[in-house]
């Protein structure tokens, strides 16, 4: 079973037991405290970042399984400002891929860098903070929405709030509401539908506005309106932004830079959806019959 992109963030084992999911995923999204296993970092607290990205001869297996690779020399690089989308069958190792950028794990081999710095030698907190997450699913914690955009930037003004949920395309249905941005949320609030939570998950990460993304796109389907809205919304999100998207869908994977198609820990295909599903026989042109004709 593959573990999303939330989930990886479960596994490094601090505080679970005393949260419930939605603070576990939170934590992930932000200010993540420093995991058990690294020493405290005392190491580069850049004020911002560029978002180059490069994986060279990444090698991973979990600590938990170490005689099973994960990941195989995995190279490739992302200028600033690129969008890629990491593509193939379930287990290949795209959500791993992705979290390591954030340092869930040391790597086994090999080297990852932002802006040239190997992302070890990050502080941790420094590192994430640049780092922005859209999960597949989003969940609210209990609490207004106001609280739940605000969310890793509790000094954000209402303006800025307010600012954040319209380009995210939730500002509209947040005013619907008689108690609007006071409105709450959650286990004793007004349950929103997945197609808002996933709006107010991309206004909050629209409000902290990192460099770098990790989208974790979505595979069950919202109706075809609500569909729009987030995309548009994650459109407006990743604007000049470096993203890393593992991608389901095949209108996203049509706007990517390139496409890297990962099976058994390895990238067996890159290139973009033009070149890929042009290859006879190629496992992109594969998957696209599969699973996107359908569609
Ligand atoms: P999916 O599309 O289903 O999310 P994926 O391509 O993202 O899959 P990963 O979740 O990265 O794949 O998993 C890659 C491999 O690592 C799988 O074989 C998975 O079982 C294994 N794996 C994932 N998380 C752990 C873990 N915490 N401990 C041990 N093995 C793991």
């Amino acid at each position: 079973i593959g573990a999303s992109i939330a989930g990886l963030g479960e596994m490094y084992g601090k505080v679970q037991s005393t949260l419930g999911a939605s603070e576990r995923i939170l934590e992930i999204l932000d200010e993540t405290p420093e995991p058990t296993h690294l020493e405290p970092s005392v190491g580069l607290v850049p004020a911002s970042i560029q978002g180059d990205i490069r994986y060279e001869h990444v090698v991973f297996n979990y600590p938990t399984r170490p005689d099973v690779p994960v990941l195989q020399d995995i190279n490739f690089s992302i200028a600033a400002g690129e969008k890629i989308a990491l593509v193939g069958p379930s287990g290949a190792g795209k959500s791993t891929i992705a979290g390591l950028l954030m340092q869930f794990y040391p790597l086994s081999g090999g080297h990852i860098r932002i802006d040239g710095h190997e992302v070890a030698d990050y502080d941790l907190t420094a590192l994430r903070r640049h780092i922005g997450i859209v999960p597949q699913e989003t969940l609210l914690f209990g609490g207004t929405i106001r609280e739940n955009i605000a969310y890793g930037r509790p000094d954000a003004t209402d303006a800025e709030i307010v600012e954040a949920a319209e380009r995210a395309n939730a500002w509209r249905f947040i005013q619907g509401f008689p108690e609007g941005l006071d409105t709450l949320v959650g286990d004793r609030g007004i349950k929103l539908s997945g197609g808002q939570r996933q709006r107010v998950a991309i206004a909050r990460a629209i409000l902290k506005n990192p460099a770098i993304l990790i989208l974790d796109e979505a595979t069950s389907s919202l109706d075809s309106e609500s569909e729009q809205l987030v995309q548009s919304a994650m459109d407006e999100l990743m604007q000049n932004r470096t993203s890393i998207i593992i991608a389901h869908r095949l209108s996203t994977i049509r706007k990517v830079d390139k496409i890297l198609v990962i099976d058994g820990g390895r990238i067996v295909e890159q290139g973009t959806h033009d070149e890929l599903s042009e290859r006879e026989g190629g496992l992109y042109a594969n998957l696209l019959r599969l699973q996107f004709e359908l569609t």
